[in-house]
């Protein structure tokens, strides 16, 4: 399709308003008034554009008493809508006119300004329709705004009530220039604002595609670890270790699997989750304490060196839940306490039901979180604070708060810097 600058566009509908000047002379002021409004459709937004046009009808027009520019076709239920919002009416002092249905339908279904004058006037008929004698329109001038296409996205009233003082032939001339000079300006906007929303989406994109090497990047730097365990624990087998040694190393080849196995699952959820598609919750009978406690041993056996100190104060009982999702929250929330805690620092899990939900929480004595930084937490890609010293990829959070919502609940946190953070997931308790 031809692109169509709005300058462009709007160059087109001032050629209409030429050949109105043409055909039908106007008085020294319309033509100015009409100079004027056609200045600033370029440099002014829609509804400046549209307040000063309405304004300028006043101006120029003294027989006119209301006006309005409604929007075309009228809403289902609302009617006809306004397409200057009543608080820039009421700031300009401009009294709106009520909005005669039989004219505007005619008007539009003949795509030309109608000029009603009363019984006199080529539409004398309508002075019976139920619309016009309501609103005591004595004179009014409708003229349809018309697209590009010549589809009508609008329609310009002025009436009068008053039958001493009616819409003069000329008044209708500039009126109807002021029409065409207002599609032109809603044409333009339209075209403005399809162009903004096509910039946005142009952007969104690269942020996606961003995200998308970012992760691929991160995803091989991560699984380079539990590889590299791997090895090294199958090189230490090849030297024909003491019978208890192997254990050991199997048990280390054992837990590097898991560990890129759980990668590979995060991965795989977090590439689910940027294009676009919710997680799926699949229910069981979980025994939460049982599932926690497995999840510390592994903590545990992972940081042989330094196991850290987990209480697990989880309340016995079964809970409706996805378990793998469930694991993989507990295995995130707790990982993250032990990397941002110093090693000897306890942390806690507990549980607490009440109506209708259980809420579990799993605190730190760590390096705390700022406030201001709290609310970004669970998007992707934020870390926050000092994470020089600490390996991680942004996404555990984002990922941890989609598998708990899958599951109908919602994570939150509470923290205090330098003093430690709680990390609640309530999940509904279900039957
Ligand atoms: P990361 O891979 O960086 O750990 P997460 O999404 O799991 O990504 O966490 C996002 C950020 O939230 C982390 O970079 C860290 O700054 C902060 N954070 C998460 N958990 C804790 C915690 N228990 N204590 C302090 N800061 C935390």
């Amino acid at each position: 399709m031809k692109q169509i600058s709005p300058s462009a566009q709007a160059d087109a509908r001032v050629q209409d308003v030429s050949a109105i000047l043409r055909e039908a002379p106007l008085s020294r002021g319309a033509v100015d008034a009409l100079h004027d409004v056609a200045r600033q459709m370029l440099k002014s937004t829609e509804g400046e554009v549209m307040a000063l046009a309405l304004r300028r009808i006043f101006d120029v027009v003294p027989a006119a008493q209301r006006v309005t520019v409604v929007a075309w076709p009228p809403h289902p239920e609302q009617g006809f809508v306004p397409l200057l919002p009543e608080e820039i009416l009421r700031r300009e002092g401009i009294p709106t006119s009520p909005v005669s249905a039989s004219m505007a339908r005619q008007a539009v279904e003949s795509a030309q300004a109608l000029y009603f004058l009363g019984a006199l006037s080529d539409h004398a008929a309508l002075s019976q329709a139920p619309s016009v004698i309501a609103n005591q329109i004595q004179s009014a001038v409708y003229v349809p705004l018309l697209d590009e296409a010549d589809a009508p996205i609008g329609l310009l009233c002025v009436d009068t009530p008053r039958p001493s003082a009616p819409i003069l032939p000329p008044d209708f001339h500039f009126i109807r220039a002021v029409g065409a000079l207002l599609a032109a300006a809603l044409a333009a906007d339209r075209i403005r604002q399809e162009a903004h929303r096509r910039e946005m989406a142009a952007r969104e994109e690269e942020v996606r595609r961003r995200a998308m090497a970012n992760c691929l990047r991160i995803a091989s730097h991560d699984l380079k670890n539990p590889l590299f365990a791997v090895q090294l624990a199958a090189h230490a087998l090849s030297r024909g270790p003491k019978p208890e040694m192997r254990d050991v190393i199997v048990e280390e080849i054992q837990h590097a699997v898991v560990r890129a196995q759980r990668l590979i699952g995060t991965y795989l959820d977090a590439s689910e989750m940027l294009d676009g598609r919710p997680l799926e919750a699949e229910l069981a009978d979980v025994d939460v304490h049982a599932l926690l406690a497995e999840e510390i041993e592994f903590l545990r056996s992972v940081h042989r060196e330094r196991p850290p100190q987990v209480e697990n104060a989880v309340e016995p009982g079964t809970l409706r839940a996805d378990p793998d999702k469930l694991r993989q929250v507990f295995a995130n929330l707790l990982s993250n306490a032990c990397k941002y805690s110093p090693p000897e620092a306890p942390i806690r899990v507990d549980s607490e039901g009440s109506g209708g939900w259980v809420t579990f929480r799993v605190s730190d004595r760590g390096v705390g979180i700022a406030p201001q930084d709290q609310a970004s937490l669970f998007q992707p890609f934020q870390r926050v604070g000092d994470t020089s010293s600490t390996e991680g990829t942004g996404l555990g959070l984002w990922i941890t708060r989609a598998l708990v919502e899958a599951q109908g609940g919602r994570i939150s946190v509470e923290s205090t810097p330098g003093v430690g953070s709680t990390f609640c997931v309530r999940l509904p308790l279900r039957y």
